[in-house]
C-alpha cells in the first residue's frame, strides 16, 4: 500500500529550495536585521546559520533578559539587544517596578534602543493603553537611559475589521493612532522607530504623511507574511514610500526563534524578504499566510536600488543606533 504523501510544511508550500546559495545582500559592510526575537540562547545556531545563508551579519534583538548574557557570551559580536519587559508581567499592578528593573539591566548590558508592544492585543491582554500615565512613565525611563523608543502600535487592516470589530473593546485603530501621534508630538525631539512599517503598510499615504510630520521616526519594513501580503498588493505605492524616505526607513525580519523551529522555517523568511525588497519576481509566497485562503498570497517583488539596500540593510540602522550616543545630558 503507497503511504500517503505527506502534506507541505506551511513554510513551504511552492517546493523552495532553501538550501540553494544566495549571493550576499549587494552591501558594503556589515548587514543588520533590524527586527528579531531570539528567544533563547539554546536557538541561537540553527537561526544564525539561516541568517548566514542569507548573508545576514548582525541582529536587533528582542530577546528576554533572562538569555540576554549566554547570549552575550557566545554571539556577542552579531547582536545588538533591545530592553523589553517581561511580557507575561504586563497584566500585574506592580509592572512598573519590573519593567523599569529590567531596562535597567538592559542599559547596563549596552542595550540603545527599548521596545513598547502597544498592539491591540497586548492592549487588551494586560489594560495598558497608549495614553496611560504607566506609558508616559516608562517613556520618560527610556529617555533618562539615553535609549532610543521603539513601539508597535496597529495591526493588520484585516484583523481590524475582523476579531476587532467584533469585540470593542480592542478599541479602534483611529483612536491608537491619535493617541500614537500625541505622544509623537511630545517626543518630537527623541528618535523613535516605528515596527512594521509603523503598523499600516495597508496606507501608505498616511505613513508617508507621518514620516513628514516627524523627521525624528524611523521605520521598519518587518514581519513577513503581513509585509509579503500588503507590500505585494500595493507595490508600487510602497516602493514610492520607501524612496520618498530614504534616510529613516530600516529593514527587519521580525523572524521569533522558537524549539520547533528549524532552519527551513528560519530560511522561509529570510528567503522572502529578500526576493520582496531585492527582486521583480511576482508569484506566489511560499509561505501560507492564515490570513488568506485558500492558497498563499502573491508576491510582488520591489526591486529596490542597490543604494536603498544599503541604506535599509546597513546604513540607517546603524545611523538609528548611534542617535542617542551624543544625547548624554552636559555635566552642569
Ligand atoms: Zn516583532
Amino acid at each position: 500500500m503507497d503511504s500517503p504523501t505527506p502534506a507541505l510544511p506551511d513554510h513551504n508550500q511552492t517546493g523552495v529550495d532553501y538550501l540553494a546559495p544566495w549571493p550576499r545582500p549587494p552591501v558594503r559592510g556589515t548587514t543588520i536585521d533590524g527586527h528579531v526575537h531570539l528567544v533563547a540562547a539554546r536557538h541561537a545556531d540553527l537561526f544564525f546559520a539561516a541568517a548566514d545563508h542569507f548573508g545576514f551579519d548582525q541582529i536587533v534583538s528582542q530577546t528576554p533578559l533572562e538569555e540576554a548574557i549566554p547570549l552575550l557570551r557566545r554571539h556577542g559580536h552579531r547582536i545588538h539587544l533591545v530592553a523589553i519587559p517581561n511580557w507575561q508581567k504586563l497584566a500585574s499592578p506592580n509592572r512598573l517596578d519590573d519593567w523599569i528593573r529590567r531596562l535597567d539591566a538592559f542599559h547596563h548590558l549596552g542595550a540603545k534602543m527599548a521596545k513598547l508592544h502597544l498592539a491591540p492585543g497586548t492592549l487588551h491582554r494586560t489594560g495598558l493603553s497608549i495614553d496611560s500615565p504607566d506609558v508616559a512613565r516608562i517613556l520618560s525611563e527610556i529617555r533618562a537611559r539615553n535609549m532610543i523608543i521603539m513601539t508597535h502600535v496597529g495591526d493588520p487592516e484585516i484583523w481590524y475589521q475582523g476579531k476587532y470589530a467584533a469585540d470593542p473593546t480592542f478599541g479602534t485603530r483611529t483612536a491608537h493612532y491619535q493617541q500614537w501621534n500625541h505622544l509623537l508630538q511630545q517626543h518630537r525631539d527623541w528618535p523613535w522607530l516605528g515596527a512594521h512599517l509603523g503598523g499600516w503598510p495597508e496606507n501608505p499615504d498616511y505613513i508617508h504623511n507621518l514620516l513628514t510630520q516627524f523627521p525624528n521616526l524611523y521605520l521598519d519594513l518587518s514581519a513577513t507574511r503581513w509585509m509579503v501580503r500588503e507590500i505585494s498588493s500595493r507595490r508600487d505605492a510602497i516602493r514610492n514610500l520607501i524612496l520618498a524616505h530614504p534616510d529613516r526607513i530600516i529593514w527587519g525580519s521580525d523572524q521569533v526563534s522558537g524549539d520547533t523551529r528549524d532552519f527551513h522555517f528560519y530560511a522561509s523568511r529570510l528567503y522572502c524578504h529578500r526576493k520582496l525588497f531585492e527582486s521583480a519576481h511576482s508569484g506566489p509566497s511560499p509561505i501560507r499566510d492564515p490570513d488568506v485562503s485558500p492558497g498563499t498570497p502573491t508576491l510582488n517583488g520591489l526591486a529596490l536600488p542597490t543604494h536603498i539596500l544599503q541604506k535599509i540593510y546597513r546604513d540607517n540602522t546603524l545611523k538609528l543606533l548611534a542617535s542617542t550616543t551624543h544625547r548624554a545630558s552636559s555635566p552642569s
